[in-house]
């Protein structure tokens, strides 16, 4: 019997405002425990909420983007429950009436595109932090990030493979740091996913018992953990067992779930109305105005690359994989117009020492105008491309310019003639036999006197002109 897995997915992306969703206190990190609270994310009695109107902004926004259903009036609820982080004994969320409503986010997958419906998606604070330090005595708890704001993002069962999980994840994480809600860092927990997975046999309509995993702060987690799951799952089901319905723990190091706790019903919460709060009733006009400041998001910018650029959709893909990159590529083309040279360089040299040292493109040490004014100097040919490439690193590294660089190590190209017969002759010299096969015919032996030319001028040399000079001396 073969299983189909269907998969859900929820994000909890923080929002990057500047203060708490319901107090004045700032959502800056790593400060000493308990230093950025106050009595209303305390939950002190007496102290009243107010709404951040910039976190439902944010809301509003990443709604616009994935196609979410607006014009529904939203309330926040109270979700109770107790544990030592929650100071209230209940967390402000939203329950029936959600600020963004069913949508659609577009992914690819191998190259094929299919839509996952979006059920809701709505605001909610977030919860503190125990700290259980080793040799400490007890535990303890810090409630500077009580209050965060987050948009928790919840799919339809849509999704059918860890494959497609992966997919969705780094679109929708994409989408959000695109559009400046969240700075999507899942080491940080400003992105974290809970997938839930259930399997049922190829063909049937009912789904299976789901199992919902937590833990998750990486995309390779997801996938490990989601693999895991199917397999224990479907050898369950192959025995003729019963999946009990539960949340599992992702062990990292032992590479596999475990139970954390069966799972709750939404009515063990006692969801109601905060009445602290009022109903939120989004204006149509504010609505229209936030849309208007939605960016070009990454699926239209790289549709925008292939036209605009002529570039491939390979390589307009890896360009538009982050903003950053893509910002850094259109940035050097204004200084180099030359689109499909600049993309070879970015999606190459560039890339590739961005990668080895974790930087991102916007922290890049050779800023879009230097390496345009390198690949200037390709262009001119005062410098060969080999040269440039091999100096890349280097300019890298040393923050220098690209003039600087190449004057300082001589390595400007040679293309005076006089200067170049002088190294011919010498090399011709030292190879009479070839000189001899290519005069008898053998023609292939050209691009070996050509590199023995190179090779003396120790790269320097002007490939093109090396070439039509060593003709004309070999026949003349
Ligand atoms: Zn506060």
């Amino acid at each position: 019997m073969t299983y189909e897995p269907v998969i859900g997915v929820e994000v909890h992306a923080q929002l990057q405002t500047q203060t708490k969703l319901f107090c004045s206190c700032p959502t800056s990190f790593g400060l000493p425990p308990n230093t950025q609270v106050c009595p209303v994310c305390l939950g002190l009695p007496g102290s009243l909420p107010v709404l951040n109107q910039r976190a439902v902004e944010m809301a509003v926004r990443t709604g616009l983007a994935l196609h979410c259903d607006m014009t529904r009036a939203n309330q926040f609820s109270r979700k109770n429950y107790f544990y030592p982080d929650l100071p209230k004994g209940y967390q402000i969320s939203q329950y029936d009436l959600p600020i963004c409503g069913p949508g659609w986010l577009e992914i690819s997958v191998k190259g094929k595109s299919k839509r996952v419906r979006i059920m809701r998606a709505h605001l909610e604070e977030d919860a503190g932090k125990n700290v259980h330090d080793e040799g400490a005595e007890g535990s303890h708890v810090d409630l500077n990030r009580a209050g965060t704001p987050l948009l928790e993002i919840v799919t339809e069962p849509d999704l059918h493979s860890s494959d497609e999980v992966d997919a969705y994840l780094k679109t929708l994480r994409d989408l959000l740091v695109y559009l400046d809600v969240c700075d999507g860092n899942m080491e940080q927990g400003s992105f974290r996913c809970e997938p839930n997975v259930s399997l049922r046999p190829q063909g049937q309509e009912t789904l299976g018992t789901k199992v919902e995993l937590k833990n998750i702060n990486s995309f390779r987690f997801a996938k490990d953990a989601l693999e895991y799951e199917m397999n224990r799952q479907a050898e369950i089901l192959r025995e003729g067992g019963v999946v009990v319905q539960e949340t599992r723990l992702w062990d990292v190091n032992k590479g596999q779930t475990a139970v954390m706790r069966s799972k709750e019903a939404a009515h063990d919460y006692r969801y109601f109305p905060d009445p602290d709060l009022l109903p939120v009733t989004l204006d149509p006009e504010w609505i229209e105005e936030l849309r208007q400041t939605i960016p070009e998001l990454p699926c239209s910018r790289l549709r925008r690359f292939v036209q605009d650029y002529q570039l491939s959709e390979y390589d307009a893909a890896i360009l538009t994989d982050s903003k950053g990159l893509a910002d850094y590529f259109e940035s050097c083309v204004k200084f180099f117009p030359h689109p499909k040279t600049v993309s070879n360089w970015v999606t190459g040299e560039l890339l590739r020492e961005l990668n080895t040292s974790g930087t991102s493109a916007e922290d890049s040490p050779v800023c879009p105008d230097r390496l345009a004014e390198l690949l200037q100097l390709v262009d001119s040919g005062t410098v060969s491309l080999k040269v440039a490439r091999e100096l890349f690193p280097e300019l890298y590294s040393t923050g220098m310019t690209p003039e600087q660089l190449v004057k300082e190590k001589g390595l400007i190209q040679v293309s005076d003639e006089g200067q170049l017969t002088v190294i011919i002759k010498e090399v011709l010299a030292q190879h009479q036999a070839q000189v001899e096969q290519y005069r008898g015919g053998k023609e292939a032996v050209l691009g070996f006197l050509v590199g023995q030319v190179m090779k003396a001028s120790k790269g320097t040399a002007n490939p093109g002109k090396v070439n039509e000079l060593l003709k004309h001396s070999l026949t003349s």
